[in-house]
This record gives structure tokens, sequence and C-alpha cells, in this order.
């Protein structure tokens, strides 16, 4: 009764049962909004498409509403159960370290932790860096990883600058490719971190957010593969078959013309640009590939 009033409960179409609407926290704004919006959809839920000010949005097809919140509150909103589950950066919830469960990796936001120096400085390894002093908004993770003693410079933006201002011989922050460093003179010189969109839950996660997890799990692992189709002499398919990469074996169907196989199979995304020249080579013919939507183990 209480959370009816809350105006929590829905009753989904054609159902008495009145069911708990799930809710999950979507960045607000910044880099991860448009592909959290996105993988939602593509996981079939139907987001009403939100407008820029907007503060949540339902779902059409699914009892789940969306809130948008700063993608750095993500992690105490889940812990606090504002919210049963969230999209945010793994940066931000191995930063935070908050009560939390890491359920699916989302590929997307990809990124790494890295810590950097000045183009010219004598530091080459992060080992060197001990003793001085280095400029981060990640004080918890770059207390954790950087080996030995540094003093850290805890900084909010503009952290390239920090060297360069003479506030740090080092810095630890995000990157991607690796033009922000170079932009401003810096280079990397180690690792931290590997970070990419996660999507969390609390210790113990509501059904549905883990049924969810599974359901973008598939999405993700069908943005990672396509299915490929060819035909081939069947003569040739001892080669083709060893050339098709793929979680199965492939699957060989008889086409009409004698002699001839039609191959099936899923292939990593990756891959395809070197497949396809050496299937090719080696007699396939009428190849197509095609995206996946869903991809269940
Ligand atoms: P934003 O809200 O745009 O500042 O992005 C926040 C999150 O995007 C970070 O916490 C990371 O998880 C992810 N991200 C991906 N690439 C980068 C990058 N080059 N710099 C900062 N954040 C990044």
């Amino acid at each position: 009764m209480a959370a009816e009033r809350r105006g929590r409960l829905r009753t989904r179409a054609g159902s008495p049962e009145p069911l708990e609407r799930l809710r999950i926290a979507v960045p607000s704004k910044g880099r991860l909004r448009e592909p959290a919006i996105e993988l939602i959809h593509d996981a079939g839920l139907g987001p009403e498409t939100p407008g820029d000010r907007a503060l949540a949005f339902p779902c059409r097809n699914a009892p789940v509403e969306a809130l948008l919140v700063r993608a750095e509150d993500i992690p105490e909103y889940v812990q606090d159960g504002v919210v049963d589950c969230g999209i945010t950066g793994l940066d931000i919830v191995r930063e935070r370290a908050l009560d939390v469960t890491e359920l699916v990796l989302l590929g997307f936001g990809a990124c790494s932790l890295e810590a950097a120096v000045q183009s010219e400085s004598p530091v080459r390894s992060l080992g060197d860096l001990r003793g001085g002093r280095v400029a981060t908004s990640f004080p918890r993770l770059a207390r954790d990883l950087l080996p030995g003693d540094v003093e850290l410079v805890d900084v909010s933006g503009s952290v390239e600058l920090a060297p360069r201002l003479g506030l740090a011989d080092a810095i630890v922050d995000l990157v991607s490719s690796g033009s922000t460093l170079r932009t401003n003179g810096l280079r990397s010189i180690g690792n931290l971190l590997d970070s990419e969109a996660v999507l969390i839950g609390p210790p113990e996660p509501r059904d549905d957010a883990l049924q969810l997890a599974g359901v973008f799990r598939s999405v993700v692992d069908a943005r990672g593969a396509r299915y490929l189709m060819l035909n081939a002499p069947e003569e040739s398919l001892e080669e083709i078959c060893s050339l098709v990469p793929g979680s199965r074996a492939p699957s060989v169907l008889p086409l009409a013309e004698p002699g001839m196989v039609a191959v099936h199979s899923v292939v990593p995304a990756q891959d395809v640009w070197r497949l396809l020249p050496a299937l090719e080579a080696a007699g396939a013919s009428s190849i197509l590939l095609v995206p996946l939507e869903r991809m269940l183990a």
C-alpha cells in the first residue's frame, strides 16, 4: 500500500498483478548518457526519448523507470536503495568503493586510468614516482594502485595542467585515445585500471535487476559478434571450417547444387576484416554477414 502511494506500482498490460517498477539510474549527462539510453533501447525496453532537461523517463515495454542522475552519484543512489540498479563508469564505482555489486560490464565508455608525466620528465615507470607528488581526482584508486609512497594532490578538474603549474610531478587520470595527454605535453607511464560502463546493483539485487543484467549481457555479447553465411565447394570445407573462429562448430547445410554446401557460423566482429578475404581465397562465395540482436549462451 505504501509503495502504491509512492507511485511505484504498475499493472502490466493484461495482468491483474501489480508490479513494482524497477528503477534504474542512468547518467544525466556526459559521454555515458546516450550509449546507456541506446542500450536500454536495444534491450527492447522501449524507453521514451527523454528531453534534455528530463529527470526521468518510463519504458513502454517493461515495468522499468529510468532516473537521470549524475554518473558520480549513481553508486550512492544504488547503495542507499534510492534506485534498484544503475549504469555508470567502473572507475567511478571502484573510486567510491561503496556497498554495491558489479552486475555486468556494458562494452561502452572504455577508457583507462593512467599515470602520466610531462614528456621531458626523467620518470619512466610507476616505481619512479616514489616520494613524488601526484595530482588526481581519483585519490582512492591512486593510493591503492600506485606503488610506494606518493603525496596525493586532490584536484577536481583540468588535472592535466597540474604538472605544468608545478602542483605535481605526475597525474593520474582517465585516458581513452591519449590525445588529451599528448596535447598537454604529457606521456603515460602506466595503466592502473581498465574501465568501461557497468551495471551495478545492491549486494542482494532484486530478481528483475538480475534479469535485466542478463538481457544487457545478451545485447553486449551480440554487439561483439556477426552471423556469417557463405557457400563453398565441399572440397574447400575443411579449410573454411579451420578459418572460421567462434564459440561453436559451424553449421554445414547441403545446397541444391551438387558438391556445394552452405556454412553458417557466429564470428567475433573484430575478426571480420581479416576473415572475409581469407574465406574468399579459400573458395567461399555468396558471403553474407549480418548483425545479431541477442546472444544467449
Ligand atoms: P563524463 O560524464 O563525460 O565526464 O564521463 C564520465 C565517465 O565516462 C568516466 O567516469 C568514464 O567511465 C567514462 N570515460 C570514457 N572515456 C573517458 C575519457 N577519455 N575521459 C573521461 N571519462 C571517460
